[in-house]
């Protein structure tokens, strides 16, 4: 195993890479049947399952930490506006990563006195 995937491998618990082990082996039964790959799969072929894996893998990442943060949004905050306490919902827009595109939920507030919507403050 060369450095940069032991080096990879090392930021996971032994569970995380039990997991991923596992959905390989789910993807592959799902893919190429019960019965495992055929043996004329090319390595390239392979590989390039493995990218669209991967790549897809890294948007449902990005989507899944990225809500948890915008959960955390959970409390009443007052408007800028006229100071009425306003609930958060989630406003989704595509976002462009190097993986493809990725569903972004963010938290916004609607104010329903005065109607304006506005971002939490981080602070
Ligand atoms: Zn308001």
């Amino acid at each position: 195993m060369s450095k940069a995937v032991e080096k990879r491998r090392a930021r996971f618990s032994p569970e995380v890479l039990a997991k991923m082990q596992e959905l390989g082996r789910m993807i592959s039964a799902e893919t190429y049947g019960e019965g495992g790959p055929p043996v004329e799969l090319t390595w390239n072929e392979i590989e390039e399952l493995g990218h669209e894996i991967g790549k897809l893998t890294a948007t449902e990442f990005d989507q899944t930490v990225q809500r948890q943060q915008a959960e955390r949004y959970d409390t009443e905050q007052a408007c800028p506006q006229c100071g009425k306490g306003c609930h958060p919902g989630v406003k989704h827009r595509d976002l462009t990563t190097r993986d493809g595109t990725a569903d972004l939920s963010e938290p916004e507030f609607q104010c329903v006195a005065c109607e304006r919507s506005f971002f939490p403050s981080t602070d």
